[in-house]
């Protein structure tokens, strides 16, 4: 007995109330099998889409992808999606089946899906639905193609992405016909529009097991990001280091929090080194200018992947950053906090920290490590008794100093900077009084 939300219960009782048969089925089956939570609810039923709205005539139904089959129902708040069986026609592009069909069966439908994990179906009624031993590759955790893995990966490439992201997500091996099939066709997943990709690589990087995919499948991501292949194996030639280039971004990236962008700068922040690489006269490797030159390269990589302009612009600025020293002092710190802010501040320094954990252990690991945690020690403190690192914080703003008679104008601006400056540096107090008659002092 799986354990399901009440709202979803009362879709497939609803559902099989009026004679059509209903499942719970892909994603959320497998989660559920593996006590894992799902992140939504898929319902699959025999009812055509105007069958189903039908029978929820009495709640907000939303003919999402009616096209395709899809109807969303909002139970109690819950929306649920719920998909008429059908089956996939020709895949002409390689992403897009051209047509789509409905269909009465239930075992059709799961035939159509990727993976065996992912092509199970649950219903009170019948119990598990498992025509392709998904159950049994879920204990053996492994992915696994429904059918000829070959042809399901040339039908739909996005799929080799999704296998890629499933392992590091799920920590679960390939199963050798269908890793083979996602090598061979790896060229394919260049036709895939470059936001179904950015998604995939977004969930990939989160995954737990990233740095084992990105290292035993780097020619597959090397189709989408090929910037990752010259690091693949490139020797340091430093005695502090320990990886190659791409094994130390990689350590890196499982090390830092699961957060998308976080994760894609630690897998990134080295990418300039390929580049930037000479060796000195005795032979020991030296990157000048690595972190500036990766940031020319992954502002125009993430511009091709689509990633939105936020997104685009933390990562670069981190990868250009990860390098700079920041003062372990109160007044290193504020300045940091008032360039970056505080959120990029703090990703900062769990990037500085992966990168340096990522090397030979020894002491000049330790006392990089050591830093970082006095860095973030120094920046909770100062964020903790609330001190003033923006123009937002500072005790007088703009209006103050014209009431106090300057002149509108530029000058305004770089006064208030000024006074902040003089707040980080602790050459005055933030307080209304002081900061206006500090102001007023150097004021001709
Ligand atoms: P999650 O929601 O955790 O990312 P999921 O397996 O639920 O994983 P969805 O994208 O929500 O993935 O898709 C729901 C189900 O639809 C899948 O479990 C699978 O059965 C099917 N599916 C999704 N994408 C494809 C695809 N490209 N080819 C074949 N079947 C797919
Ligand atoms: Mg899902």
């Amino acid at each position: 007995m799986l354990q399901l939300p009440a709202q979803v219960h009362t879709a497939l009782s609803r559902l099989s109330a009026a004679g059509f048969e209903a499942y719970v089925v892909g994603g959320c089956v497998r989660d559920l099998l593996m006590g894992r939570t799902p992140g939504d609810y898929d319902v699959t039923t025999g009812a055509l889409p105007e069958e189903t709205a039908a029978v929820f005539a009495s709640e907000r139904v939303i003919e999402t992808g009616k096209k395709h089959g899809t109807v969303t129902v909002l139970l109690d708040g819950m929306p649920l999606e719920i998909t008429t069986f059908r089956v996939d026609g020709a895949y002409a592009d390689a992403r897009h089946p051209d047509a789509v069909t409905f269909t009465r069966s239930l075992r059709e439908d799961l035939a159509r899906r990727d993976f065996t994990m992912n092509a199970l179906a649950w219903s009170p009624a019948a119990g598990l639905v498992d025509p392709f031993g998904g159950e049994a590759d879920i204990r053996a955790q492994t992915i696994r193609c429904v059918g000829a893995p070959d042809a399901r990966f040339r039908e739909d490439a996005l799929r080799i992405a999704r296998c890629l992201r499933f392992s590091a997500v799920l920590g679960f091996g390939v199963e050798p016909a269908t890793a083979a099939a996602a090598r061979a066709n790896r060229a394919l997943l260049r036709r895939v529009s470059a936001e179904r990709v950015s998604e995939e690589l977004k969930k990939l990087v989160c995954g737990g097991d990233v740095r084992r995919v990105m290292l035993t499948e780097t020619d597959i991501l090397g189709e989408v990001l090929p910037e990752l292949l010259p690091m693949c194996g490139f020797d340091q030639r430093n005695k502090h280091h320990i990886y190659d280039v791409l094994e130390h971004c990689a350590a890196a990236c499982e090390t830092v929090p699961a957060e998308p962008d976080l994760r894609l700068a630690a897998l990134l922040h080295d990418v300039g080194k390929p580049d930037c690489f000479f060796t000195d006269a005795d032979g020991v490797g030296h990157f000048y200018g690595h972190a500036q030159r990766g940031a020319e390269m992954v502002e125009p990589m993430l511009r091709r992947l689509r990633f939105d302009n936020e997104s685009r612009e933390r990562i670069t600025e981190l990868v250009r950053r990860h390098d700079m020293r920041i003062e372990p002092t109160e007044k290193g710190v504020l300045r940091a906090l008032r360039r970056f802010g505080p959120e990029f501040f703090f990703q900062l320094l769990a990037l500085k920290r992966a990168d340096a954990l990522a090397h030979a252990p020894g002491p000049n690991t330790d006392e990089r490590v050591e830093r970082c945690a006095a860095l973030d020690a120094l920046g909770r403190a100062l964020l903790a008794r609330q001190a003033c690192f923006s123009l937002r914080d500072l005790a007088v703003n703009g209006r103050d100093l014209l009431d106090a008679g300057m002149a509108p104008g530029p000058a305004v601006g770089q006064a208030l900077d000024a006074l902040l400056d003089a707040v980080t540096d602790g050459a005055v107090e933030n307080e209304k009084a002081a900061l206006l008659a500090y102001w007023a002092a150097q004021t001709p």
